[in-house]
C-alpha cells in the first residue's frame, strides 16, 4: 500500500528531533486508515536528536492550536516508531511518501537509527509528494477546521491531492 507520512519536527535535516508522526493509507480512489502519535522531547534528546534554532523560532510563531496538538498522549520516540511499524505491517505498507522525498523519509530514517530500529521500507520505495503535486499543478487539499502543521491533517491533505492527481492524470513537467 501507499503510505503518506508527515512529521512535525524540531528541524529540517536528518538528525533533528521529532514532535509528531502522522500517516495515512491512500490509493487513486482516496484516503484510508490513519496513524498519529506525539513524541516526547526527552526521548528525542536521549536518542541524540537535535532541536534546530530556526525551527524552534518557527514553532514559537505558530498558533496555539498547532502547538497544543503536541501536548496530548505523548509517547517515547522508540515506542512511537515500534507502533508505527506495527501499523505499517497491519496496513501492508510498501511505498512511503513525503513532502518531499528529501524531508520526512530521511528524518524518520535517522530517528529509527537513533533508537536502533529499522525503517520497514526499502530505500527505493520512497516516493515524492512534492514532485507529483507540482507535475499535476495541485496543492494539498485541506478541509475546513483542519490544522496546518498538524502531522495527520497534513498527511491526509497531501494524500487526497496525490490521489486526485492520479485520478485525473494531467501531468506536465513543471
Ligand atoms: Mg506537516
Amino acid at each position: 500500500m501507499h503510505i503518506m507520512l508527515d512529521l512535525e519536527t524540531w528541524g529540517t535535516r536528518a538528525g533533528c528531533a521529532i514532535r509528531s508522526i502522522g500517516a495515512c493509507v491512500f490509493d487513486a480512489k482516496g484516503v484510508g486508515n490513519t496513524f498519529y502519535r506525539n513524541v516526547t522531547d526527552a526521548s528525542c534528546e536521549a536518542a541524540g536528536l537535535k532541536q534546530e534554532p530556526g525551527t524552534v523560532k518557527f514553532w514559537s510563531e505558530q498558533g496555539d492550536t498547532a502547538r497544543a496538538a503536541f501536548d496530548a498522549d505523548q509517547v517515547s520516540l522508540g515506542h512511537a516508531l515500534l507502533e508505527f511499524n506495527d501499523w505499517w505491517a497491519a496496513e501492508r505498507g510498501k511505498f512511503i511518501w513525503g513532502m518531499g522525498a528529501n524531508f520526512d523519509p530521511p528524518i524518520i530514517e535517522a530517528a529509527y537509527e537513533a533508537v536502533m530500529l529499522d525503517a520497514p521500507w526499502k530505500f527505493w520505495d520512497v516516493r515524492c509528494c512534492r514532485t507529483v503535486l507540482a507535475s499535476a499543478d495541485r496543492r494539498p487539499e485541506r478541509v475546513k477546521g483542519d490544522t496546518k502543521h498538524h502531522a495527520l491533517d497534513d498527511a491526509i491533505a497531501q494524500a487526497k491531492a496525490v490521489s486526485a492527481a492520479f485520478r485525473t492524470g494531467n501531468f506536465r513537467l513543471a
